[in-house]
């Protein structure tokens, strides 16, 4: 009996691990708690504890975000369904195996962008794709130390690769600073701060933008360091004084807890306690909550085993696609095809806007299921690296075929 407990606790923190808060298949919910009453279990003993902030961030969101389901019923589906992860360390006879059959309906509603290549590149042709990649678990590995979260030379290749055919941004929560120091590419844009902070191109020269919604907040809250080619859009800037104050203040009120990392990300404030113990967690969000609602301007929200503060602007990385896609000179262009790449749920924002645009790729890291507003998914960075790689060699094979035809051959 205890060593079906310690299995069955085993298997579902791993997969809960992996999850990391995000809203999950139904089915497999119901698997969860399925294991932890058949077998006296406390849900927060198996991580369960974790979806007690869900709801508190939904409480004290004051933006309002709705995850809607994928609605895209009647797409074509990807053929090869792929296995979820931990399937070998899964017992036949545990209910979570039907993680299994969950995934698999899910990669059925949300194909996987290798096997869909073809087909997205067919719609592609004769239009201009955008890319706006994530950084953390879409680029990089997830890893306990934030600071060590480095991509591999080969992904750093591959990026470069994709941004020399395609104009290609990176928006991540990190600071700006930060992601340019792990990326080191200059022939990408950077959006950090969840794109409270993009260094872009200067805005293309244009009269009477109607609705074009964020104009108004780019002009009023404008801060600009004009470089040669680029300049800085910090439209969250009057928040920096009181961003460092909670810095500050959730440094020296965290301080007795273990494992706390607090992360100075500009224009936000992280909190990650991916290496607090369980049991600390509700001490160390009642202590976060404190110095949040000091702050009415600021809210919190959740990301991978991370808190974080940011202040209630209505900006998120959909905001900062569709600047930088404005800055680009791509605002009211009907050809162009933004392909986004995320695995938090900040970039279901991003993905979001994609879907109104009506064209686009939003592509969501996820190696189970989730709900999601991407159209397609891929596992894990490797795979975005298979992708990243496929794109260029797509692009520069058509490239070489038109010269050839330009040619005569
Ligand atoms: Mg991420």
């Amino acid at each position: 009996m205890m060593k079906l407990i310690a299995h069955a606790r085993r298997s579902t923190q791993r997969v809960l691990m992996q999850q990391q808060h995000h809203h999950l298949d139904g089915r497999f919910i119901k698997n969860v708690r399925l294991v932890a009453r058949r077998n006296k279990i406390s849900l927060r003993s198996l991580g369960m504890g974790l979806q007690r902030s869900v709801s508190y961030k939904q409480r004290v969101q004051p933006i309002q975000r709705s995850t809607t389901k994928a609605e895209n019923k009647g797409r074509d589906v990807s053929t090869n369904l792929r296995t979820p992860p931990f399937q070998s360390d899964l017992n036949t006879n545990d209910p979570v195996i039907s993680l299994d059959s969950s995934y698999n309906s899910w990669v059925a509603e949300h194909p996987s962008a290798l096997d869909s290549f073809d087909r997205m590149m067919k719609t592609a042709k004769g239009k201009r794709i955008v890319v706006f990649l994530d950084y953390d678990g879409t680029l990089s590995p997830i890893v306990d130390n934030p600071d060590r979260a480095l991509m591999s030379d080969e992904m750093r290749a591959a990026v470069r690769e994709v941004a020399k055919y395609f104009p290609t941004a990176i928006i991540t929560g990190r600071s700006r600073d930060k992601v340019t120091e792990f990326v080191k590419l200059s022939n990408v844009y950077y959006a950090g701060s969840h794109g409270m902070d993009i260094m872009a191109p200067p805005r293309p020269v244009k009269s009477g933008t109607a609705g074009n919604d964020h104009q108004t907040i780019a002009l009023d809250h404008r801060k600009e360091i004009s470089t040669s080619h680029e300049v800085l859009f910090q439209p969250a800037k009057k928040f920096l004084p009181a961003i460092q104050e909670i810095f500050t203040m959730l440094e020296e009120k965290t301080e007795k807890i273990q494992g706390v990392r607090i992360e100075d990300n500009s224009f936000c404030v992280s909190v990650h306690f991916r290496q607090v113990r369980e049991e600390d967690y509700g001490i160390l969000e009642e202590k976060v909550k404190s110095v949040v609602k000091k702050y009415p301007e600021f809210h919190l929200t959740e990301g991978k085993m991370v808190l974080e503060v940011r202040p209630s602007i209505e900006w998120n990385k959909g905001h900062a696609l569709e600047y930088l896609l404005d800055t680009l000179g791509f605002s009211n262009s009907s050809d162009v095809l933004p392909l986004y790449i995320g695995d938090d749920r900040s970039d279901e924002d991003a993905f979001k806007v994609i879907r109104s645009r009506g064209q686009g790729y939003p592509i969501i890291v996820s190696s189970i299921p989730k709900d999601t507003n991407a159209l397609y998914s891929l596992q894990d960075p490797s795979e975005v690296l298979s992708f990243l790689l496929r794109l260029a060699r797509w692009k520069k094979a058509s490239f070489s075929s038109r010269t050839l035809h330009e040619y005569g051959f």
